[in-house]
């Protein structure tokens, strides 16, 4: 199944070929989540009731007119993400291309990431596709990163990699926007629109490998980015079970996978399509 929200907080099914996608509005099954006072909740109950509701929303779905996506609005597919986890460098040629590159890296320390750990992005940086990347410092230099992401699905804590993979709602197009400078990641990744998602979440069950998916990036119709999760240095199983050796990962949190060579600057008026096999593809304008 394709989860997508769009225009008013509007929630639909994605359905048909990948050059025409529909929508079906399935909104009607929010009055099935609970209703949350202050304080409110520690994940997002849409995606950790998904499970419970799955077979209600196929059927409201079913009798839903089919809308033509194009013309949408895209909201990130996922609401209210609690934590933005991602991964430093995690494939080996973009390992390379930062070594070679310590000018962009401001001496910036490139450890393995077995080293390095993991980081978080603000989640108050995320947008959805049909939103554009607001670029917060001209006079730097301001790169994409094309990246598979994965939505934890259920509680995570101290899992092991043969158990993380079960873990998993969903896995939908991320791009880690990128301040190139001196500052900790974690303020160089937050900015105001920097963490794009979408444009669907497409359910963990049509995901046979996770391992197995062609990234590619343009810019401008120019290809930047194009590779296999194939090389991921350490793969979404283990980025699980390396995370939640720290925090327990809660329904809706997000796991950025890291980003493979070819990363380079966008300035305004760029337009940047990102594809994944097997999700889709998104197109981000830069302004
Ligand atoms: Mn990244």
């Amino acid at each position: 199944m394709r989860l997508c929200r769009f225009d008013d907080n509007r929630l639909g099914v994605v359905r048909g070929p990948a050059e025409a996608p529909v929508v079906h509005d399935v909104t009607a099954i929010l009055e099935a989540l609970p209703s949350f006072r202050y304080p409110l909740p520690d994940h997002d109950p849409l995606v950790a009731a998904l499970p419970s509701l799955r077979p209600q929303i196929e059927a409201l779905a079913d009798g839903a007119p089919a809308m033509p996506l194009a013309g949408l609005r895209l909201l990130p597919p996922v609401a209210s993400p609690r934590k933005i986890v991602a991964a430093p460098v995690n494939y080996r040629l973009h390992h390379d291309e930062a070594l070679a590159d310590q000018a962009i890296h401001h001496g910036t320390n490139i450890l393995p990431i077995d080293k390095a750990g993991l980081f978080l992005k603000a989640p108050s940086s995320l947008i959805g596709p049909s939103d554009p990347v607001v670029i917060r410092f001209p006079e730097a230099r301001n790169d994409h990163e094309i990246e598979l992401v994965a939505v934890i699905g259920r509680p995570a804590n101290r899992v092991s990699r043969d158990q993380a993979l079960a873990h998993v709602a969903g896995y939908s197009i991320g791009l880690d926007m990128t301040v190139r400078g001196t500052e900790e990641r974690s303020m160089r990744k937050s900015c105001d629109s920097y963490t794009v998602l979408g444009p669907w979440m497409v359910t963990a069950d049509e995901i046979a490998d996770p391992s197995a998916l062609d990234l590619h990036l343009l810019v401008n119709g120019e290809t930047r980015q194009k590779t296999s999760t194939a090389h991921l240095l350490r793969d979404v199983a283990t980025l699980i079970e390396k995370a939640s050796a720290f925090y327990t990962l809660m329904p809706g949190d997000l796991l950025f996978t890291g980003t493979p060579e070819g990363v380079a600057p966008v300035t305004s008026g760029d337009v940047m399509t990102a594809r994944i096999s097997g999700i889709g593809q998104m197109e981000i304008t830069v302004c």
